[in-house]
């Protein structure tokens, strides 16, 4: 049979296409199978405190007083505070997932990311200091989910830094790379070695304890990553125990 070698170019590349694809929607059904596991586990624990207090009260081993009360409240809260991150997620994974993107210098965003922080600030006493470049950072970005991504890295430092702490970002324009960069830096607890390379995990954290009663799901991180990836950025950590860390965030610099 003679081979016209223009169409089987063809085919193979339609093929080939055919294959990522599947490829891709495999991976996309991996993903959402783990991601169910991982979710009835988080959420089968909290769960379960909240139904034994109540059955405790119910059945008058405790009294319905008010200490006891705030506490399922509490439990409650962190229950819906993790079905608002798992709603997030899934935003972030989803195909319709949709960007509107708006020319914008970065410097504005990230003020309006640390305004929305302040109370928190105030509440650990904590300083926040921005320094910025005399030339500008222009990025082309989803705004409320770029705001975001700064909230949730910011919001970390604050949660992971003792009172009175100090953190610093400082935005660059790297013209040679074409890039923006902001690093976050604080003088908190830090990250080990070994613990750097997971936080970007669904659900992972360090200290389980600390993180539930700093507020944290351990999805924060997760989602964070996926929103800078979904602008072809990228992001880094470097952390020493005891010193502190520093979160990069790098987002190719819009063209003005
Ligand atoms: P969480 O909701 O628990 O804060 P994240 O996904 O935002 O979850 O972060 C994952 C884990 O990474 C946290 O539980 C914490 O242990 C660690 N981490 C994140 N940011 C910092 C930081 N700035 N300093 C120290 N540890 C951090």
């Amino acid at each position: 049979i003679p081979v016209d070698e223009e169409e089987t170019g063809d085919a193979f590349r339609i093929a080939r296409g055919i294959n990522y694809v599947v490829h891709q929607l495999d991976e996309q059904e991996k993903w959402r199978q783990v991601m169910m596991e991982d979710l009835a586990h988080e959420l089968r624990t909290p769960l379960m405190l909240v139904s034994n207090q109540i059955e405790a009260i119910a059945d008058g081993i405790f009294e319905p007083d008010h200490i006891r009360l705030e506490k399922i409240l509490r439990d409650i809260s962190r229950l819906t505070r993790l079905v608002g991150d798992i709603e997030r997620i899934i935003q972030a994974q989803s195909a319709r997932f949709e960007l509107r993107l708006e020319a914008i210098d970065v410097v504005p965003v990230i003020k309006q990311a640390v305004a929305s922080l302040e109370e928190a600030c105030r509440a650990k006493n904590m300083s926040i200091e921005l320094i910025t470049p005399k030339i500008p950072c222009p990025i082309l970005v989803d705004v409320d989910k770029m705001t975001q991504v700064f909230v949730n890295i910011v919001y970390n430092a604050i949660k992971y830094t003792h009172a009175s702490g100090k953190i610093e970002i400082i935005t660059d324009h790297d013209r040679d790379s074409g890039q923006i960069i902001v690093h976050v830096k604080d003088n908190g607890v830090g990250i080990s070695q070994e613990e750097l390379p997971r936080i970007f995990e669904r659900f992972y954290r360090i200290d389980k304890t600390q993180s539930r009663e700093a507020g944290g799901s351990g999805l924060g991180l997760t989602i964070t990553k996926r929103l800078i990836e979904s602008h072809d950025g990228k992001i880094g950590v470097t952390s020493k125990p005891g010193v502190g860390s520093v979160f990069t965030v790098m987002i190719p610099a819009a063209s003005v």
